[in-house]
């Protein structure tokens, strides 16, 4: 069995990226075959994972718009169980150019379709937007992953990303659920942290992942290393913590190698 699993929210800033790779190297750590889908033209997930995003090379772009074979896009990284496809700046425009083409929201859908036999777990790192791109990649999920940051306005534009969920649901993946929400940069000391936490269990209970993503310092410096905190500082909270993610969703999910 594998499982698609998007990351999204369409606030920046939010941990999407810092949750994909760290979820992504949290499951391979636990020998669980792993793809990372970069589908943000950012590519802070493909230099977070240690390649040079300037380099061109295909990306999941390419299998939506020009028909390559997803296998031809995949790149190792330097962990086992660890791959990526990577995205490029470049790629900013493809949205725009995907706005004429034949079944334009299912095209990522069935790119991962065809790589689902190779991984246990496929994780698509979103852009801050709810364009066509991240419909897509909603389209073409299983589940949804939603990281609140525990900061001021934490959730604001929450109602409009479950509104648009709700909408995919009913139009074009009536399979899709919510992993979870993920509370991160959550900070002990501060009141504001713990006022979030209680908020967001509030209003949405049942669906808050029990890992709180603490705020640390190792997770914002390995992205500058290109890899992943597990590999910078195993000990770390930062690491520690997603890989307490990790277990949490190999468990709801019962998920076996
Ligand atoms: P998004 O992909 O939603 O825009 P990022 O994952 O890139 O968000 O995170 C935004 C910034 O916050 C980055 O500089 C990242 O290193 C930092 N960051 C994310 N999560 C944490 C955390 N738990 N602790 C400290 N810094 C974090
Ligand atoms: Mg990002």
């Amino acid at each position: 069995m594998s499982k698609i699993i998007a990351i999204a929210n369409q606030k920046g800033g939010v941990g999407k990226t810092t949750s994909a790779i760290n979820l992504a190297a949290s499951f391979a750590a636990l020998e669980y075959n792993c793809l990372v889908v970069d589908a943000d033209p950012q590519a802070n997930s493909t230099s977070g994972l240690g390649l040079d995003s300037k380099e061109k090379r295909y990306s999941i772009y390419h299998t939506m718009i020009e028909d390559i074979d997803p296998k031809e896009v995949i790149v190792q990284t330097q962990y086992d169980y660890l791959d990526v496809i990577p995205s490029h700046i470049d790629l900013v425009g493809a949205e725009v150019e995907m706005i004429d083409i034949e079944e334009r929201e299912i095209r990522m859908k069935k790119a991962l379709n065809n790589l689902r036999d190779a991984y246990d777990f496929i994780i698509i790192d979103c852009s801050p937007s709810l364009g066509l791109i991240t419909v897509n990649a909603l389209t073409a999920a299983d589940s949804v992953l939603v990281p609140v940051q525990c900061e001021y306005y934490a959730m604001e534009g929450l109602g409009k990303l479950l509104s648009t969920i709700k909408i995919i649901q009913s139009r074009l993946n009536p399979q899709l659920v919510i992993e979870g929400i993920l509370l991160t940069m959550y900070d002990v000391r501060l009141r504001l942290s713990n006022q979030v936490v209680e908020e967001v269990n509030t209003h949405f209970k049942e669906i808050v992942f029990k890992t709180i993503i603490p705020r640390n310092i190792r997770l914002s410096e390995a992205p500058s290393f290109g890899i992943p905190v597990i590999a910078h500082d195993a000990e770390s909270k930062g690491a520690v913590s997603y890989l307490n993610l990790a277990q949490e969703i190999i468990d709801n999910n019962q998920m076996h190698k």
